[in-house]
């Protein structure tokens, strides 16, 4: 995606265009990877792949390429490189829910090594390096990616990785993608970003010099809140690569063939469903900005937003997600989200229905989410009814 050829603001919904290595445009891509044709039948919906093991020929070699499922299935083997065509990279390795994935990122690092990380990365990813990745060894910086500066203080000479989330949630914070890949790049690291957010439909990291991407699939990208997912993609195979290959076949933290073949079906609607997402919040956060019982709306499309230029120029846009700040106190913030009708009270987002969650509650009580803050996971219903719904709870 070469984001200088576009005039259009975070929330001006671009589609990502083709370029020279792929000269399909990403949602005729997108449609293609879910539905090539299979077997001698010919079928334009994939088959499900549920057998676990696979006959080798008379001279002990796997013709059908597959010998075992956890080192390999075929669904999961569509799956890996649907994510790796549209994030524009050169493979992408599937796993069973984004915390998997991105547990394996920091699993491919070594007792003694260091990662800067996001501090307002998804609160998931702090609880698992906080519980398991430092007693076992990593030493982690927080810090706020969201300052180049306080990235490039956080660097030191056993820094491997460089882990960011763009933007940020429930904060909606931005990092200047480029700009940390640079950092990180000087000092020998690697730059991960989760992309799960904006999806490759808005954002590319890999083309912005990110060295690897996660995904929590079980978001926008399956799309259906049906089914639990996650996925690296890299720039390129290499040493690294190889590693979190390996313990993927040996760890076995894997997508079932079903779960593989419902994120995959996800794809054939995927752009679409993150254009009309994408377009609805902006328009309900545009309402929210001009509403009397609004404090703040966090969204880094409103141009009032701290991160909009940095947003504008690397994204065409953040999807579904956004937060904002009801004027008054954590009561007052619960009392909207119980009043609301068509949004649901419930965690995630990406999905067909809108949900709404007061994140302070969620994380508990070392959170550093203002507790008037709500989070606003927008849904396919129709825009004009999701901002009836928010005028009569805020009301
Ligand atoms: C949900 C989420 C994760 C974790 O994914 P799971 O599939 O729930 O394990 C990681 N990062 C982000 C940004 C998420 O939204």
């Amino acid at each position: 995606m070469s984001s200088e050829s576009k005039t259009g603001p975070a929330g001006a919904t671009e589609p990502a265009v083709a370029d020279e290595r792929n000269p399909q445009s990403i949602a005729t891509r997108a449609v293609r990877a879910a539905s090539s044709l299979h077997g001698d039948e010919r079928s334009i919906a994939p088959p499900i792949y549920l057998s676990t093991t696979f006959e080798r020929d008379a001279e002990g070699e796997y013709s059908g390429g597959f010998n075992y499922a956890r080192d390999d299935n075929p669904n999961r083997q569509m799956l890996e490189r649907a994510l790796a065509d549209l994030e524009g990279g050169a493979e992408a390795a599937a796993f069973a829910s984004g915390l998997a994935a991105t547990m394996t990122v920091f699993q491919a690092l070594r007792p003694g090594d260091h990662a800067v990380v996001a501090q307002d990365s998804y609160y998931g990813v702090r609880a698992m390096l906080d519980e398991v990745f430092v007693p076992w060894g990593l030493a982690i910086t927080y810090a706020d990616c969201s300052d180049l500066r306080a990235i490039e203080a956080a660097m030191c000479p056993a820094t491997q990785l460089v882990f960011i989330e763009t933007p940020s949630n429930p904060m909606m914070r931005v990092t200047d993608i480029a700009g940390a890949a640079t950092i990180a790049h000087a000092a020998g690291a690697v730059l991960v970003c989760d992309n799960t957010l904006p999806t490759p439909v808005l954002q590319q990291p890999l083309a912005l010099g990110a060295d690897l991407v996660v995904h929590a699939t079980t978001k926008a990208l399956s799309g259906n809140h049906d089914a639990m997912g996650g996925a690296i993609v890299t720039a390129r195979t290499g040493e690294l690569w190889q590693r979190i290959r390996t313990q993927q076949k040996v760890c076995g933290a894997i997508p079932s063939p079903f779960a593989s073949w419902l994120t995959l079906r996800g794809f054939s609607s995927l752009v679409q469903r993150v254009r009309w997402q994408n377009e609805s919040a902006l328009a309900i956060a545009r309402f929210l900005a001009s509403h009397p019982a609004v404090r703040e709306v966090l969204h880094p499309g409103l141009p009032t937003h701290s991160a909009h230029a940095v947003a504008a120029r690397q994204t065409f846009g953040t999807g579904g997600l956004f937060s904002f700040r009801v004027n008054g106190n954590a009561e007052d913030a619960l009392r909207v989200a119980a009043h609301l009708r068509l949004f649901r009270r419930a965690t995630s987002f990406g999905g067909p229905d809108s949900l709404v969650e007061h994140r302070a509650s969620v994380e508990g009580p070392n959170t550093k989410t203002p507790d008037d803050l709500l989070r606003l996971a927008i849904g396919l219903e129709e825009t004009v009814d999701l901002i009836a719904d928010l005028d009569h709870a805020l009301a």
